[in-house]
C-alpha cells in the first residue's frame, strides 16, 4: 500500500478507502466469522464474552450516512471503538462507506496502521509526549488547537512532508481548541507554516456541548462561532476542505434546524450512533433507527434454592423475602459491569430479571424471583445470561440507569478481561434496514449468544 500520497477524504460514494483487500470481515460466508481478540476455540462457546456484529455496525453506518445527506462521514473509534475492538470495527465502518476515522490518540491511529488501514486517520488529543513524527510517517492527520503547531512543524520538517492538519476552535466547550481570542493567530501561524510547506490545513473543526440536549440555545451559538472562525480562516488565506462540527447527537438534531446544512457542514464524526446506541436519554435506538452492536453475554454458573431471609453478596445489602431460586452470573466489576449497577438486568431463558446485591468483582446475583428453579428439567445451569445487547435483550442504556452513568460508558468500560467475539453475515442491504430487522442472525452452537428464538427481529428496546 502506498502511504506516499494519500487520499485524503474521498467524496462520499468513491470505492471504500483504505480498506485492505482480503481479510474481510464482511467476507464470510458463514454467519460466525470466529473473529475473536480472546481464546475461542472452534464451536466451543466462550465462557463470557461481549460479541460485536458487525453487519449491525454497517446497518448504522448506512443509516448515519442517510442522515449525513452530502456531509461525509468520520467513524470515531476512539477507546477501542468505544470497547467494540477498533481495527475489526473500522473495516467495518470503511466497507460500508465512512470515508475516514476519528481517534483522540495517535497510538490509537497507530494501531489501525499496524493493521494495514490505509483510510485517512485523524488524532485530536495530544501531550507534549506525542510522537509526532510517528504520527506523519504513518499518515495521520492531526488536531491542531495550539501549542501542537511547533512541534508538529519540526516534525515534518525533519520528515520532509507535509503535516496535514486540522485546526480545532473552543466554540464554548471548554476543552480542546483554541480560544476565540487566540485563534486569529493560530490561523496566522497555520498559514506561515503551509506557506512554507510544512503542514496543509485539511479541516477545521470544533466539538459540541449540549447537543444531546436539542431545546438548548448553546448548540445554535456555538455553530456561529464556529461559522464566524471559519471565516477568519479563509480571511488568512486558509482553504480548509472539511468543516465539521457535529457528533453523533448533533448529527440527529440537524433535521431539526432550520438549516441542516449549518450542523452537518463537509462532514459529521460520529461515534455512539456507529455503536446503534441512542445518545439522547429520552429515545431508544429503536427510534432512531439504529441497532445495537455489542452484546455482553455469559451463562448461569450455578443455581440454587434459598430460604426467604438470605442475604446476598458484600454486605448482605439484599434479603430474600421468600423462598426463592438464585443465579449466580460470572461477570464483575473486573470485567467492567459496573458495581454501582446493582439491579441492572439481566436476561436468561427469555425474561429479563434484576440483579440483586452487591456486584463483585467477578460475580453478580440474580433474584428468579421463585423457588424451585434449581431442578435439571428447567435448564438454567448453563443457561445464556445476557446483561444487554440488541432486540428483546436489556440495553445498555438500562445498565446505564443502574449505575447513574451513560451507555456510552457502558459498553467502553467492558475490560479486557472479556473476550470481545465478532460475528458477522454476509452484507445484503436489502434486509438490513435497521429499522425492520434486528442484528445477525446467530445459530446457537457456535459460540455466539443463544438468540435462536428469532424475536431479535423486534429492535425494542427498554430502559
Ligand atoms: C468522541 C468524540 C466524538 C464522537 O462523539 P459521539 O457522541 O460518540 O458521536 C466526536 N468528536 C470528538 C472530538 C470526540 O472526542
Amino acid at each position: 500500500m502506498n502511504r506516499a500520497e494519500p487520499v485524503p477524504f474521498p467524496p462520499p460514494g468513491a470505492a471504500t478507502p483504505g480498506v485492505p483487500s482480503g481479510d474481510l470481515p464482511g467476507t464470510f460466508s458463514g454467519t460466525f466469522s470466529g473473529h475473536v481478540s480472546g481464546e475461542l476455540s472452534g464451536g466451543v462457546r466462550p465462557e463470557r464474552s461481549a460479541v460485536v456484529d458487525l453487519a449491525a455496525v454497517r446497518a448504522n453506518v448506512r443509516r448515519i450516512r442517510d442522515l449525513a445527506g452530502p456531509a461525509r462521514l468520520m467513524a470515531v473509534v476512539k477507546a477501542d471503538a468505544y470497547g467494540h475492538g477498533a481495527v475489526p470495527v473500522a473495516r467495518a465502518a470503511l466497507e460500508a462507506g465512512a470515508h475516514a476515522l476519528g481517534v483522540a490518540h495517535v497510538a490509537e491511529a497507530l494501531t489501525l496502521r499496524a493493521a494495514g488501514i490505509t483510510a485517512p486517520v485523524l488524532a485530536w488529543l495530544h501531550t507534549v509526549d506525542t510522537d509526532f513524527r510517528a504520527a506523519l510517517a504513518q499518515d495521520v492527520e492531526l488536531g491542531v488547537s495550539g501549542w501542537e503547531l511547533g512541534p508538529v512543524a519540526e516534525a515534518a520538517r525533519a520528515l520532509g512532508r507535509p503535516a496535514r492538519i486540522h485546526l480545532k476552535i473552543d466554540t464554548g466547550l471548554g476543552r480542546n481548541g483554541a480560544t476565540a481570542e487566540r485563534w486569529p493567530e493560530l490561523v496566522r501561524r497555520a498559514a506561515q507554516a503551509e506557506a512554507q510547506g510544512l503542514v496543509r490545513v485539511t479541516g477545521v473543526f470544533t466539538h459540541l456541548a449540549v447537543a444531546d440536549e436539542p431545546s438548548r440555545p448553546e448548540t445554535r451559538e456555538q455553530l456561529e462561532r464556529f461559522r464566524a472562525a471559519v471565516d477568519t480562516a479563509r480571511a488568512a488565506g486558509l482553504r480548509p476542505a472539511l468543516r465539521h462540527a457535529a457528533n453523533s447527537p448533533g448529527l440527529f438534531q440537524a433535521a431539526g434546524l432550520e438549516r441542516p446544512e449549518d450542523m452537518l457542514l463537509d462532514m459529521v464524526r460520529v461515534g455512539v450512533c456507529l455503536y446503534g446506541l441512542s445518545p439522547f436519554p429520552d429515545r431508544t435506538p429503536r427510534q432512531l433507527g439504529l441497532v445495537p452492536a455489542m452484546t455482553l453475554r455469559s451463562t448461569v454458573s450455578a443455581v440454587k434454592e434459598v430460604p426467604a431471609g438470605q442475604g446476598v453478596s458484600y454486605g448482605l445489602g439484599y434479603v430474600t423475602e421468600r423462598p426463592t431460586t438464585l443465579a449466580l452470573i460470572p461477570l464483575g466489576y473486573a470485567d467492567g459491569v459496573p458495581r454501582s449497577g446493582t439491579g441492572g438486568p439481566v436476561r436468561i431463558q427469555g425474561r429479563t430479571y434484576p440483579e440483586v446485591g452487591r456486584i463483585a468483582m467477578d460475580q453478580l446475583v440474580v433474584d428468579l424471583g421463585a423457588p424451585g428453579l434449581s431442578a435439571p428439567e428447567h435448564g438454567l445451569l448453563g443457561a445464556e445470561a445476557v446483561l444487554f445487547g440488541a432486540g428483546d435483550d436489556p440495553s445498555a442504556s438500562a445498565w446505564a440507569d443502574a449505575a447513574g452513568t451513560i451507555n456510552y460508558e457502558i459498553v467502553t468500560r467492558v475490560s479486557p478481561r472479556v473476550p470481545r467475539v465478532h460475528v458477522d453475515r454476509p452484507a445484503d442491504p436489502e434486509h438490513e434496514d435497521p429499522g425492520r430487522t434486528g442484528p445477525g442472525r446467530r445459530s446457537a452452537g457456535d459460540g455466539t449468544p443463544g438468540r435462536v428464538d428469532g424475536s431479535a427481529a423486534d429492535g425494542e428496546e427498554r430502559a
